[in-house]
C-alpha cells in the first residue's frame, strides 16, 4: 500500500523550557501542522498571535478557495493582500540566490507526485515531464504583475507557498508580539522554531535537530540566546515508499524527481523566519558543496547539514551554538 507516511512535523524539540514567569501557551493546528506558541506576556498576546497565524493560513494556503494563492493559481487578475506580495518577493529572491534549488511554481509537480492527495504513486517521465515545461519561476512568474504569466496559467503553471510560508508566518508573530511590548516567545510552527529575545531567568534556548533516522529522538542541540529563527528540511518529514523506495516531498524543480542529494536533513539558522524556511528547502535540494559555497558568499544565515550515512557538519556559525554530538565544521 501507497500510503503517505508525515512522521513528526516537531523536527525541532524545544528540550528545556522553564523560565521564571510562566508563560502563556497555545497549541493550534494551521498550515496543515500542529503549532505551539509560548509567549511571556498576558493571555491577549498569546490571543493576537494566534489570529496572526490563522490571517495568514487564510491568506497563504494552496487549497482555501478564499486565499490570495488560490486567485493567483485560478485568475489573470487576482487581488492579492500586501503580506502575499512580500512573502512572494522573498521566495523569488531566495529561488534567485540558490538557482532555482527553492522554486514557488514547483506545484504541478508537488500535485503530480500526490503529495497533497491521501495516496501516491511515481508518476511517469513522461507525466514528469509534461509537469516540469510548467515549472520555473522566471518563466512562469510575472515579479512585477505578481501574477502567473497567462499562457502559464492556462497550461496549468501554479504557485506554491507551502516551502517558505510557516517561516514567514513566524516571523509576522515575532514582528507583531514586539510591536506589543512582549520581549520573549518562543514558537514551534511545524518544526519551524523562532525565538523572540531571551528567557526572562537568562537561561539559554535549547533546540533538538531530530534524528532522521528516528525524528522523535534529537541527534544534536543548539544552545543559544536572543532571537533566532531555526528551520530544518528532511525527506523523513512526509514521504511514501514503493516497491521498497522511498519517495520524499522535496522535490528537483530542474529534474522533477525527489532530491537526491546525499543529505537526510538541513537546518538553517537565520534572523529572518522566512529566509530561513526557504534557504532550509532550498539547501536540501542543493546538496552540501553547493550550499556550502552559497554560505561562504553570504553572511544572513548558517547551516547544519547531516547526510544519509548520519554524519553532521555545521558552519562556523552553527559550530558555536551546537552541543551534544560529534560534528565536523565547515569553515570560510
Ligand atoms: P519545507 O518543509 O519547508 O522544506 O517545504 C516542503 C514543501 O515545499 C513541500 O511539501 C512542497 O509543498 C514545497 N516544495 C517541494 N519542493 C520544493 C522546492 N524545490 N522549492 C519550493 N518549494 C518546494
Ligand atoms: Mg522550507
Amino acid at each position: 500500500m501507497k500510503k503517505i507516511l508525515a512522521v513528526s512535523l516537531l523536527v525541532a524539540i524545544l528540550l528545556c523550557g522553564c523560565a521564571s514567569n510562566a508563560p502563556v501557551e497555545r497549541e493550534i493546528f494551521a498550515m496543515d501542522t500542529l503549532m505551539t506558541v509560548r509567549v511571556w506576556g498576558d493571555e491577549d498576546d498569546a490571543v493576537a498571535a494566534v489570529s496572526e497565524i490563522n490571517r495568514l493560513d487564510a491568506l497563504l494556503s494552496v487549497t482555501n478557495e478564499d486565499s490570495d494563492v488560490y486567485a493567483l493559481n485560478h485568475h489573470t487578475e487576482p487581488r492579492l493582500r500586501y503580506d502575499t506580495c512580500l512573502l512572494i518577493d522573498s521566495a523569488i529572491e531566495v529561488s534567485r540566490r540558490t538557482g532555482g534549488a527553492f522554486d514557488p511554481t514547483v506545484y504541478p509537480l508537488v500535485e503530480l507526485w500526490g503529495f497533497t492527495k491521501d495516496t501516491q504513486e511515481v508518476p511517469s517521465q513522461d507525466e514528469i515531464d509534461d509537469a516540469l515545461a510548467f515549472v520555473g519561476a522566471d518563466r512562469a512568474f510575472d515579479r512585477w504583475e505578481y501574477t502567473l504569466d497567462r499562457n502559464a496559467l492556462s497550461n496549468g503553471a501554479r504557485l506554491d507557498l507551502g516551502g517558505i510560508a510557516k517561516g514567514y508566518a513566524a516571523q509576522k508573530v515575532v514582528d507583531l508580539l514586539q510591536s506589543r511590548g512582549v520581549e520573549t516567545a518562543f514558537l514551534n510552527l511545524g518544526g519551524n522554531v523562532q525565538t523572540l529575545g531571551s528567557k526572562p531567568d537568562g537561561e539559554a534556548w535549547l533546540v533538538g535537530i531530530a534524528d532522521p533516522e528516528n525524528p522523535s529522538q534529537a541527534v544534536a542541540c543548539l544552545r543559544f540566546t536572543g532571537s533566532l529563527a531555526l528551520v530544518t528540511s528532511g525527506g523523513y518529514q512526509r514521504y511514501f515508499e514503493e516497491n521498497g523506495v522511498r519517495y520524499h516531498h522535496i522535490l528537483d524543480p530542474k529534474t522533477g524527481w525527489p532530491a537526491e542529494s546525499g543529505l537526510s536533513s538541513v537546518t538553517v539558522l537565520a534572523q529572518d523566519g522566512a529566509l530561513a524556511d526557504g534557504l532550509s528547502t532550498a539547501l536540501f535540494v542543493m546538496g552540501m558543496e553547493k550550499a556550502t559555497a552559497l554560505w561562504r558568499e553570504s553572511d544572513d544565515f548558517e547551516a547544519v547539514f547531516i547526510t544519509e550515512d548520519g554524519a553532521i557538519f555545521a558552519t562556523e556559525g552553527a559550530a558555536s551554538l551546537l552541543t551534544d554530538c560529534d560534528f565536523t565544521v565547515i569553515e570560510r
